[in-house]
């Protein structure tokens, strides 16, 4: 049986919520959101290692957040790093020996089941794979002398969990220094000539950025109960 690690970022300051706490914190329903993230990475991975990434003076309130799952054991605390490649960076040495690892926004509390199953199994098949969404908005791409339409069946909007084959993963953030256009983990893959399979994502995938990001999550939360 192949050993799964899932690294959960959630080591963000939020700032973009305006909010004396980070979004990752605060409830839907009065569950935390960073916990309804780590339910649903367990529920679909079931034998998955849960390294769950936090700025360290969060971690009290992480262990409190979590205070329902078997911390030692199943779900491990990491102290995150400055930017989300550096939090990454630190998960991975608290990876244990495994085969695939799963890197997942703890501010995306919605993914589910069945697509995180779809994502594996591309993994498994082609060694790299995320989630990707046709966007539903007219595109265009900024150049020094304005702007040029881009064809929106041309783009995808791209969310997580994306999932590698670990040797990948761990090859790729040891040859590659932090550069800006790190946003995710694929891009850190692809600087190491990894091609990246996409998979079809879901529309209520979100990544709770906002205010209006965390609106939009509570009437989510309540579809899906
Ligand atoms: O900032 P951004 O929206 O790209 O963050 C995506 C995810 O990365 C969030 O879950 C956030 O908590 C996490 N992050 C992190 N460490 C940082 C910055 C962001 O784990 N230093």
């Amino acid at each position: 049986m192949e050993k799964i690690a899932v690294i959960i970022t959630a080591a963000g300051s939020g700032s973009r919520m305006g909010e004396p706490i980070p979004k990752q914190f605060l409830t839907l329903d009065g569950k935390p959101i960073l916990a309804i993230t780590v339910e649903r990475i367990a529920d679909a991975l079931p034998e998955a290692q849960i390294i769950v990434v936090v700025r360290s003076d969060y971690l009290g309130t992480a262990r409190q957040s979590l205070a329902f799952y078997d911390l030692d054991k199943r779900v491990l605390l990491c102290p995150g790093g400055e930017t989300r490649y550096d939090s990454v960076k630190r998960g991975l040495e608290m990876c244990g020996e495994c085969d695939f690892i799963a890197v997942h926004d703890g501010v995306r509390p919605f993914a589910d089941k069945s697509m995180i199953n779809r994502v594996l199994k591309a993994a498994k098949e082609f060694g790299a794979a995320e989630p990707a969404v046709e966007p539903l908005d007219s595109l265009r791409g900024i150049d020094k002398n304005g702007s040029v339409p881009i064809p929106r069946s041309a783009t995808r909007a791209i969310q997580t969990p994306q999932i590698f084959r670990a040797n990948i993963l761990k090859r790729a953030y040891s040859e590659n220094e932090y550069h800006p256009e790190f946003t995710d983990d694929a891009t850190v893959a692809e600087a190491s000539g990894v091609a990246i399979h996409l998979v079809e994502g879901e529309r209520s995938n979100i990544k709770i950025t906002d205010k209006i990001d965390l609106a939009a999550a509570v009437a989510i939360n309540r579809l899906n109960k």
